[in-house]
């Protein structure tokens, strides 16, 4: 860091010089200034041997003749009343009394030391600040760092396999480049941006290239550099962050992982963190308090837009929210080409077939990868990397420690194309589902993959035959699962829950089974409290309560034979979609069609 050498050099060279000068200064002193005995400067002065004389209330200074060379001595003067009387007679015309040598002389005197001293004691604190990862000297000042553009400029170039994110960044270059053009049409633009997505998806990346971009300073902070030990600080720091990017409009504000400060105020028992609530009433604060006319653009970036604090999340604030996504099988091939520029790669080295190997790692994982390989080739003194060493590393990957659990090994892959199949063809095939957007494998959170079902319109009623073949769908996975693999897996289980709960919700709330007729059974408490089981009570007899138990069996099974017998009918279908969620991780709703009426049910 060259800062802090900086100031050490500084340092150096500031006690060599105090040092020198008081060492000076001393030899000069001894050199110059002879000193003598009270009685020998009363002889010399009836000698009339002394020039001159200034007095000052505890020494005596002045210039005696020796020879014809005049000496400069002194003397500690004793009480003497008769002392100007003698000065006159000897005829020193040229005498003076010097004011007493206050404290602030004494202290001139020894500013050396003093100074030495300052800095010794602020040389050891500083060093131990900084151990500390503290900077005890600036508190509530930002520690955001701006970013030196001109230095490593990264582009949208940098950034690979998430076009749909790119492109709606875009809006945003446009608007720094040109913030002009905007303003005189009176549009609002967004004065936040929120990106989400799982760790290493690119977000931090993709924040610096839209500075790259835009050619605007880019002040970046961590929401946990706003969380210190002491209430305000963060706050204040919020303060500073926002006012030195105003100065330098058009700019833009980066605060990664923003859940630190942002988490929801209310979650948890036993209170907030208070320092983390004030900081966040802070941004608020800040983010109420400017206009996006002002060219400062807000971008944050987290892995869990989940427990972020509603308030974040209102217009007017991180009004925009911009998913991140995992990236599929084309955007990790485009991924491992950036990266693999800056490696020496064998040169037929397909790395579609890394990419093909690859589902669920993200673009931090993919560069880690090539970075692997690298050092595997280098190890084995090749002169290039080829396909072997990327092979190698995607295992070295896959057995580390954290990324176990994220990773699907070709067989699961299989299992999790045939269940996600499975649930795409049973939304299809039953009237009345709602259409299929998107189907894949590529997992995101704890799912492995998902089935993407939107509603056409709004809806606030919902009939039985619906919530029937919604539970159809959702069964949808473990039947196919069953009845191409020919074994169930514990994939199925966030399914089975929430078939069990709407199961549950159709015989005790809906009034849609007909052994129990039109009865709510279900007793208010949605609240959720501690202890609610134990709370609550049924409000129905024991053989009520059988009858329940075997409605909600009857129904999840009705519709369990009527999943697989829609599968069966249309396993060609089924084994073509699982085919091709294999090769391309996903299918939208377009294929989707074009797979079913090419394999219609015979
Ligand atoms: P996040 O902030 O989402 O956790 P980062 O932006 O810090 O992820 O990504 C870490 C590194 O992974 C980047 O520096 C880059 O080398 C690599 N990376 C991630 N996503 C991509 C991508 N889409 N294209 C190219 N490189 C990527
Ligand atoms: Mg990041
Ligand atoms: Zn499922």
């Amino acid at each position: 860091m060259p800062l802090k050498k900086n100031i050490r050099q500084l340092l150096f060279w500031f006690l060599a010089f105090t040092l020198f000068v008081a060492v000076y200064q001393n030899l000069k002193g001894v050199e110059r200034e002879r000193q003598i005995p009270y009685s020998e400067f009363k002889a010399k002065l009836r000698d009339k041997q002394i020039t001159k004389v200034s007095v000052s209330q505890d020494l005596i200074k002045g210039e005696l003749k020796e020879g014809d060379k005049s000496v400069v001595f002194k003397t500690i003067p004793m009480s003497d009343p008769k002392l100007i009387e003698d000065l006159e007679a000897s005829g020193v015309t040229n005498f003076s009394a010097e004011a007493d040598r206050s404290w602030i002389a004494t202290l001139l005197l020894n500013i050396g030391w003093i100074v030495v001293f300052i800095f010794l004691w602020w040389f050891l604190f500083m060093r131990q600040a900084q151990m500390g990862g503290k900077q005890a000297m600036s508190f509530g000042k930002s520690k955001a760092k701006q970013q030196d553009l001109k230095k490593q400029k990264v582009t949208f170039k940098d950034v690979a396999g998430c076009d749909e994110t790119k492109e709606e960044l875009k809006d945003i270059v446009d608007y720094l480049k040109n913030p002009k053009k905007y303003q005189t049409l009176g549009g609002e633009l967004p004065k936040g941006v929120l990106l989400y997505g799982a760790p290493g998806t690119g977000k931090t990346l993709l924040a610096r290239a839209v500075a790259g971009e835009a050619g605007v300073p880019f002040f970046t902070a961590s929401g946990s550099e706003f969380v210190e030990m002491f209430v305000g600080v963060g706050a204040s720091r919020v303060r500073d962050l926002f006012e030195r990017a105003k100065k330098s409009a058009p700019a833009i504000i980066f605060l990664d992982e923003l859940d630190a400060v942002g988490r929801s105020r209310f979650a948890g028992i036993g209170g907030g963190h208070d320092e983390r609530e004030q900081t966040l009433n802070q941004m608020l604060v800040e983010l109420d308090g400017f206009e996006s006319k002002e060219g400062i653009i807000l971008i944050g970036a987290t892995n869990r837009p989940d427990v972020l604090d509603t308030a974040l999340l209102r217009p007017g604030r991180f009004d925009r929210r911009i998913n991140v996504p995992v990236p599929d099988i084309k955007g990790r091939l485009e991924i491992l080409t950036v990266h693999a520029k800056k490696v020496k790669l064998t040169v037929d080295t397909d790395l579609s077939v890394i990419a093909r190997h690859t589902p669920g790692f993200t673009g931090a994982d993919l560069a880690n990868i090539v970075n692997e390989a690298a050092i595997i080739a280098a190890k084995k003194e090749q002169k290039s990397v080829d396909l072997k060493d990327l092979e190698e590393a995607i295992e070295k990957n896959i057995a580390g420690p954290q990324r176990k659990s994220r990773i699907i090994s070709e067989s699961e892959k299989r299992v999790v194309a045939y269940h996600e199949a499975g649930h795409t063809l049973v939304a299809k095939s039953l009237p009345g589902c709602d259409p299929v957007h998107k189907v894949t494998i590529i997992p995101r959170g704890p799912a492995l993959g998902y089935t993407l079902q939107m509603p056409l319109e709004d809806k606030y009623l919902t009939s039985r035959t619906e919530i029937m073949n919604r539970l159809c769908v959702l069964l949808g996975g473990r039947a196919a699962e069953e009845i191409a693999i020919g074994e169930i897996t514990t994939g199925a289980h966030d399914d089975l829950a929430k078939v069990t709960n709407y199961a549950q919700k159709m015989v005790l709330e809906f009034g849609m089974s007909d052994k129990i007729g039109q009865l709510s059974l279900k007793k208010e408490d949605s609240e959720v409290f501690l202890g609610r089981d134990i709370m609550r009570q049924a409000g129905y007899s024991n053989e009520t309560a059988r009858i329940v138990d075997e409605e909600i069996k009857r129904i999840v099974t009705e519709c369990y034979v009527k999943t697989k017998d829609a599968l069966n009918k249309n396993r060609k279908a089924l084994d073509a979609m699982a085919a091709r969620l294999i090769e391309t991780e996903v299918i939208e709703a377009v294929e989707i069609d074009s797979i079913m009426a090419a394999n219609a049910a015979a």
